[in-house]
């Protein structure tokens, strides 16, 4: 019964068109539709996907880049030192 004052109507959070439902106690549908759940529900694991995929990304680039200036750091620039071996982890001592 559509005039039951206990049906209540909402917007669907998917495509946001108004869909009526009762008001039972318990859980409330957010959706018009099971294609809409769905698609809703697809949308979030995309999203979630794209965020995880981000972090992956930035994590990577991130030791990427730690990589990348710790080689430069080690590589002799225009100063004329020649380049430390990689075990060597100590400051260059001047030489005599
Ligand atoms: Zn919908």
């Amino acid at each position: 019964m559509v005039t039951d004052p206990t049906w209540i109507w909402r917007d669907c959070e998917h495509c946001g068109t108004p869909f009526g439902q009762p008001d039972d106690p318990g859980r409330k549908r957010r959706f018009c539709s099971g294609a809409c759940r769905t698609g809703a529900y697809r949308a979030r694991k995309r999203r979630q996907e794209q965020q995880d995929q981000q972090q992956r990304e930035d994590d990577a680039r991130r030791r990427a880049y730690a990589v990348l200036r710790k080689l430069r750091d080690q590589t002799p620039g225009t100063n004329g030192q020649p380049a430390l071996s990689g075990l060597e982890t100590r400051p260059a001592q001047p030489k005599e």
